[in-house]
Order: structure tokens, then sequence, then C-alpha cells
């Protein structure tokens, strides 16, 4: 895979959006202009949802499933973006438009807002505020590490936040976990970070679901993590490919035992982990079904039945 190409910054869309624009309040700006106010609960309490779509060579990668997610978040925060599923889809297609981006990260997000009643601790007195805004595609692993498998690090000094505190199938700004991870991970000289659960159970990474390919099975765990909307198309595609698929508990020790390892996220599709702390697997490269997969989801990614085309003329 080819990463960002520069005709891509130098194609249509008006100067300024190119590398980067938002929408807020039915107006599309550079994104450098766009802001939110202080005293957001936003940011004061990371009281926000959001999901990231795709964007891949000019066409929204199932699109719908990533809206219907964001508003199954939204309602189990009780967070109302003032907008219907249809109209949250024109706003994205008007946005990716406006800055004729073919490959792009796209974010649409609902946080609490500002409080109208001064002083109030009540989170029903927020006004909830909707945005979105995108930026060209975006790499959760660098691509030239991806080709060439990538070091994952477990975290020793943090474990996933637990599903009875924060839900982790809603998409979250809890990043306080994943972060201390990272850290932990760059100072051991690995490229990104899996947690576990306080059982000794794998969860996730930030921003990408993990799964073990052993002899003829593919498994990744279904408790304490994101249902990943390319999770969904690896599970898919592993069927097609005759893989036996299993979401269930995963312990580390048996993730350490797989054949082949990989991450699955919209940033990147599939990449495939080919050292997890001293251990290597496929002998320090990227595994044959972990290719066949990648492959498969940019197939997938330029698959009429699965795009949402752009008019970029709609601007
Ligand atoms: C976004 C995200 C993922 C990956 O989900 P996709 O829908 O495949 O992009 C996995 N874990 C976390 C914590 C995430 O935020």
């Amino acid at each position: 895979m080819t990463t960002v190409s520069s005709d891509q910054q130098a194609g249509g869309g008006p100067s300024g959006l190119q590398s980067g624009a938002a929408w807020m309040r039915g107006r599309v700006m550079p994104i450098a202009e766009a802001s939110i106010p202080l005293n957001d609960w936003g940011l004061i309490h990371s009281d926000i949802t959001y999901d990231v779509v795709p964007v891949w060579e000019g066409a929204f990668f199932r699109l719908g499933l990533y809206v219907e997610r964001f508003f199954r978040s939204m309602e189990s925060l009780r967070l109302d973006p003032g907008l219907s599923e249809s109209d949250v889809k024109t706003v994205l297609h008007d946005l990716v438009s406006a800055t004729g981006l073919k490959r792009a990260y796209v974010a649409m997000v609902t946080s609490r807002g500002v409080n109208t009643v001064p002083g109030s601790r009540d989170p029903r007195d927020c006004r909830n505020h909707f945005f979105a805004w995108c930026v060209p595609y975006i790499h959760v692993i660098r691509p030239d590490i991806a080709a060439s498998g990538a070091a994952v690090h477990v975290a020793r000094t943090v474990t996933r936040i637990p599903a009875s505190s924060v839900d982790p199938r809603v998409k979250n700004y809890h990043w306080g976990d994943f972060t201390k991870g990272l850290f932990e991970a760059k100072d051991a000289g690995a490229e990104t970070v899996l947690l576990l659960d306080g059982e000794g159970n794998v969860t996730e990474g930030p921003g990408f679901n993990v799964f073990s390919i052993k002899d003829n099975c593919l498994v990744t765990p279904d408790d304490g993590v994101l249902e990943g909307i390319s999770r969904r198309t690896v599970l898919e595609i592993g069927a097609e490919l005759g893989l036996v698929t299993q979401t269930r508990t995963l312990p580390l020790e048996e993730l350490l035992q797989s054949d082949e390892v990989l991450i699955s996220t919209s940033g990147g599709g599939v990449a495939p982990v080919t050292k997890i702390d001293d251990r290597l697997f496929s002998n320090g490269s990227p595994g044959e079904v972990t290719l066949t997969i990648r492959e498969r989801y940019f197939a997938w990614a330029n698959s009429p039945q699965y795009r949402t085309e752009i008019d970029y003329r709609a601007e």
C-alpha cells in the first residue's frame, strides 16, 4: 500500500482546506479555525463521543456502519446531535467534498457542550454540540512499519479501563490508559501497545483491535473492547477465506502461541504484528494469512458494494 499521495494534496477543493477542514454550526472552515469553548464538558470531563470513517480512493468505506455506531454511542451517553443519521452523512459528504481529499480520516463528534445554567452541575443543562472534521488519511501503524510488521509491547504498568467503568463499545476520549501504555511502549522501543484486563486477558490498543491466527482459527476478544468496523470486516473476510472465526476471551498466553498476529483499524486497515515483547511470529516477517486478509481489506474498500462515492463537484 502506498502512503497519502502528493497529488492528493494538490487535488481539488479551495486552498486552505486540503490539509484539514472542520464543519461547525453549518459552516466548513480550515481546521485551524475551528474551536470549542474552554468550559465545554467534552474538554473538562471527557464527556464526548466520536467516530471515524475512512475515505479511500474518493469514497467512504462502509459509511452506514460507522454512522449507526456513532448514533448508538450517543444514545448510550444521552447525547443529542440535533441531526438525523442522514443529515450527518450529508455533513460528512459536504465536508470531504470541500477538501478535495481522496483518502481521508473523517471524524464526527458530539460533546456534552457548555452548561447553559450558571453554576449548574446537571448534565441535562448542557447544550450538546455536534461537529465534524477531516484530515488526510492517518495510519495508526506507519506504512513502512506495517509493511515489515510492527513490534508491540504489552503494558505492565496499566490495564484497560474496566468496561464497568467506561463502556469501551462507546468510542471515547478516555485515553489515560492508552497514553500511559504508549509511553511505556515507546520507552521499550516498540511501535505501539496492547492492554490487558485485570485477569491477564487481551483487550485492545490505542485505536485498534487485535487478532490471533492459529492453525485454521481467527480469534479476537469479545469483552472490554470497541467493536471495530475493521474488526467486523476482518471477521467477515476470515469467514470468506474459510477460517474458523471466534470472538471470545483471549488470554495473553494464548496470543503468544499464535502462528500470526494482526491488528485492525480504520487508520490503515490491517497491519501485521511480527513481535510481541520478545516473542517473534512467523520468523519476524508478516504472515501469509495476514497478508491475504490485508489485501482483501483494500479490495473491499475499492468494491462498489461497500463504497459511498463522494461528489467532488458538489461544493
Ligand atoms: C476506533 C477504535 C478501534 C478500531 O475501530 P475501527 O472501527 O475498526 O476503526 C479499536 N479500539 C479503539 C479503542 C478505538 O477507539
